[in-house]
């Protein structure tokens, strides 16, 4: 005969184990990671309460082009303002207004104006902390970003925030112009707003960010290249990983990130689209340029799921594994 205290013991074993698991379920519901790609290097990542902001730049004027043509062009019958270096940009408010209502952390990769453009009105409309090099947070200082706001990064650093914390990665900037792209520059101390483009141009070093949040590990890269030494080990779950065409003058590029990084289960290509084209504009050629892409990532990681980002819409993240 069955003790009947087994019986109630086991009983409560199966109670209790079922409550855990929904308990479980009900956390990861309620904090379900959300990706969103505002174009260009420019990401939001949330859980509905932290909001954090990758190189947002959601402006997409109609500026000076890359050196080599880079990833992007002006179209054909463009009808907007056209920007020199020595032109002051606005950023696009409205724009910003209708995707941007919160963020709690903006990461900016490098100084370029297709990076930095749109954050000091982010970071002074939303309070947001903004981490980045001394270049960066030399722009932010030209626009009254306070200082307490501000987190001046070199790469190595690995910071707790409480919900989420980020490790930053000393990284390098695309081969633009078939490799011929360098600058040792950096956006000085001491400028006044408003800046002209060429003010918001010097890169001032590039970095990557490894953001950990809810289990995930996130690994955001601003552009089209990478120090190996400083990404083997890192084991994302999902890589934001640069497209675009200059990535070809690099050695096994997607090859070796893909086995670098053990093979993250989730690709999301970025900076691959034309971003002196405005939003509504086709993307046609940016979309069958990525292809190639898509190849490389499928052949070096075939159980590597990607996809290709839409604006604005929204990429919730399964549940990582334990
Ligand atoms: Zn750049
Ligand atoms: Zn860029």
């Amino acid at each position: 005969m069955v003790n009947s205290g087994f019986v109630r013991f086991v009983f409560m074993v199966f109670v209790l184990g079922t409550l855990a698991a929904q308990d479980q379920q009900g956390a990861e519901k309620s904090h379900p990671v959300v990706l969103k790609y505002l174009g260009t290097a420019g990401w939001e990542i949330t859980d509905g309460t932290t909001s954090i902001l990758i190189d947002p730049y959601l402006s997409r004027i109609n500026g000076p082009a890359p050196p080599g043509g880079g990833s992007g062009h002006s179209l054909a019958g463009d009808t907007r303002r056209v920007y020199g270096w020595g032109d002051v940009a606005s950023p696009d408010v409205a724009a910003i207004d209708s995707h941007i209502q919160r963020a709690d952390c903006i990461l900016v990769t490098h100084t370029h104006y297709d990076h930095i453009l749109d954050v000091p009105h982010i970071a002074l409309k939303t309070g947001a902390i903004v981490i980045g090099t001394e270049s960066t947070e030399n722009v932010m200082r030209a626009y009254g970003v306070p200082e307490g706001r501000l987190i001046t990064v070199r790469g190595g650093e690995d910071y707790e925030f409480g919900s989420f914390s980020l490790k930053v990665i000393p990284s390098i900037h695309s081969p633009l112009d078939h490799k011929h792209y360098f600058s040792s520059a950096i956006a000085p101390a001491g400028m006044k707003a408003p800046l002209t483009l060429e003010q918001i141009h010097p890169e001032g070093g590039t970095l990557a960010y490894l953001i950990r949040f809810h289990g995930h590990q996130i690994l955001a890269f601003g552009g089209m290249n990478y120090i190996e030494r400083e990404i083997v080990g890192l084991e994302p779950d999902v890589a934001l990983i640069g497209a675009g065409a200059s990535r070809k003058e690099i050695y096994d590029y997607s090859g070796r990130l893909m086995r670098d990084l053990r093979y993250p289960a989730l690709v999301l290509p970025t900076h691959w689209d034309n971003f002196l084209a405005p939003y509504g504009a086709s993307q046609q050629p940016a979309l069958d340029a990525l292809q190639s892409f898509l190849q490389e990532i499928a052949a070096a990681s075939p159980k590597t799921k990607v996809i290709v980002p839409k604006y604005f819409e929204a990429i919730p993240l399964e549940t990582p594994a334990k």
